[in-house]
């Protein structure tokens, strides 16, 4: 069973070692939260987006604080984890505050075959259960705690064991904002001990974000007890550079792309598949553009360049990497954990001439390694993305609006951004297809997941 506690994977030392919540302890939050949602619901919506309007305020008055507790549980630069992060945390609960009344208004539906009227009203289900990954440890929470605190249900969250203070951080914000005791609550309990929650009747939905692995067995048990999931897992995304691509803004995005804290991001652009005439110019700008990435403490402002989460990740990141080699990829740089620094530091990566008997050519990547490809034309790289289990997010590069929208409309995947970087926005629709899981969250969508649609038929 994995530890709770605070590693610091700068300095790989631990920090602070945590007691997991006994069964009991549990019970008692479940019932905290089943009590508080049967008051919580009959609040006026308006109090709801009044409490999260104040919780963006907390966010932003002490920004630096919630800043740096990510830096230290998994090594985020302060920097991304500032200006990123904690924005756009606030910025979530900003446009839910904003349009959580209009969310949640009834449809009258206006074509009934007989006299009277029909009206679909939208009610909270209930106590939910989320359970989060460490890699963007406040914006996940919020993306699903917010829209459903908004709908009326309340929240039990269960945080990845490497990032227990970032967990309780959240629940000191949502206190700070007022919110009534067992609207939002933080557990300590390991992956392995989260069925208890489940599985309880009081607790009606289940929202993981997290490996694909861990989610099969999350929905298997809460498909067990019929119990409504999300499921937002994890990708093997695409960055596809046609040939009339403008290449140095290619490179910018998919730099952004691959990189961003440390590779470690579920849309993150993982696989660059990449037309032949512009190949070289494009591996050859991207690799050079490696020199900025370079190491720091990751509490310094000016740091560009951040250690992986933890030593088991980096293990597990470089042993894909050197079986990638064995088996006959080409490794165009990088491919090394760092040498001469203590913390979990690999250096930024590319692996070549993967294909598909190889297992990388299969395997999520999570972390600062890319692999490229070279293709002919257009129908080749469509069927290159196309042949993955997974299909979250993706992207197109190309001058010719015409050629990206027919490229763009036949991938496989949740979302595709057409010069533009992949990305998340409060009111942009997010989640994948196949084995990236199921459901959406943001937007009006991610309102609507744990919601009972009631139908009121009168004459
Ligand atoms: P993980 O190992 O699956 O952990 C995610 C969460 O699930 C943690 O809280 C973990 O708890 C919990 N968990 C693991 N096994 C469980 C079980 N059997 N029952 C209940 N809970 C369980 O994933 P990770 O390594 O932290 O995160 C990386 C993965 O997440 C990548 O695949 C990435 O692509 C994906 N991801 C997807 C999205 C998205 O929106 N699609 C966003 C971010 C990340 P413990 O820590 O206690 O084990």
């Amino acid at each position: 069973m994995m530890p709770i506690q605070t590693l610091n994977p700068y300095t790989n030392k631990v920090e602070q070692v945590f007691e997991p919540h006994t069964s009991e302890q549990i019970d008692t939050v479940i019932s905290t939260a089943h009590n508080a949602h049967l008051s919580w619901k009959n609040t006026p919506i308006a109090r709801r987006c009044e409490l999260v309007s104040k919780l963006a305020n907390v966010l932003r008055d002490e920004a630096d604080r919630w800043a740096r507790i990510p830096v230290i549980e998994m090594g985020k630069l302060y920097r991304e984890s500032l200006d990123w992060e904690v924005d756009i945390c606030a910025q979530i609960c900003e446009y839910y505050a904003k349009n959580g009344k209009k969310f949640m208004a009834p449809d009258t539906l206006k074509r009934s075959l007989l006299s009277g009227s029909t009206v679909v009203e939208k009610h909270p289900i209930g106590v939910l259960f989320g359970i989060m990954p460490w890699n963007y440890p406040y914006y996940q929470i919020f993306r699903f705690a917010i829209p459903n605190v908004i709908a009326g249900n309340t929240i039990i969250l269960k945080h990845a064991s490497n990032v227990p203070q970032c967990g309780m951080a959240v629940e000191e914000m949502f206190k700070k904002a007022g919110f009534p005791e067992g609207v939002y609550t933080n557990v300590l309990v390991s992956g392995s001990k989260a069925a208890q929650l489940i599985e309880h009747p009081h607790v009606k939905g289940v929202s993981l974000t997290g490996s694909e692995a861990a989610g099969a067995k999350v929905a298997e048990l809460a498909g067990k007890h019929l119990k409504k999931v999300v499921m937002e897992l994890g990708g093997n995304d695409p960055f596809i550079v046609l040939d009339d691509a403008d290449i140095d803004y290619a490179v910018e995005l998919g730099l952004l792309g691959r990189f961003f804290n440390t590779g470690q991001t579920c849309i993150a652009s993982k696989r660059f598949i990449i037309h032949e005439k512009v190949y070289d110019e494009f591996l050859t700008k991207f690799k050079a553009a490696f020199a900025y990435f370079q190491p720091g403490d990751p509490m310094e402002y000016k740091t560009m360049y951040a250690p992986m989460s933890s030593m088991a990740e980096l293990d597990y990141l470089h042993q894909l990497v050197t079986k990638a080699q064995e088996q006959g990829a080409t490794l165009e740089a990088g491919g090394n954990r760092m040498p001469d620094l203590e913390g979990a530091w690999y250096a930024p990566t590319i692996l070549a001439n993967v294909t598909p008997d190889m297992d990388v050519y299969h395997q999520e990547l999570f972390g600062p390694v890319a692999v490229f490809h070279k293709v002919a034309n257009d129908q080749e790289a469509i069927a290159l993305a196309n042949d993955s289990e997974y299909g979250l997010s993706s992207v197109v590069m190309s001058k010719d609006n015409k050629r990206a929208d027919s490229v763009a409309q036949q991938l496989e995947a949740g979302m595709t951004f057409v010069n533009c970087p992949s990305i998340t926005e409060p009111e942009t629709p997010f989640g994948g297809i196949k084995n990236s899981g199921y459901g959406r969250e943001l937007g009006q969508m991610g309102l609507d997941e744990f919601i009972n649609r009631k139908t009121v038929r009168k004459i």
